[in-house]
């Protein structure tokens, strides 16, 4: 499978936005840390973000 990995808006970071689809509004549960690298001064940044339960739904197995 492949993933997509797109730069998380300041919405998203903000947990003002789900994490996955980038929607705002709706139910937004946490879903764990997103870490943005500051560029070469130092460690990168974590962030609480959020996301709705159907877009955290584990994947099939
Ligand atoms: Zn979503």
């Amino acid at each position: 499978m492949t993933t997509h990995q797109q730069p998380p808006t300041r919405a998203q970071l903000q947990a003002k936005a789900c994490i996955c689809c980038g929607r705002e509004g709706g139910e937004l549960v946490p879903a764990g840390h997103v870490y943005t690298p500051t560029g070469e001064t130092s460690a990168p940044l974590g962030w609480a973000v959020v996301a709705h339960p159907d877009c955290t739904s584990p994947e099939d197995q």
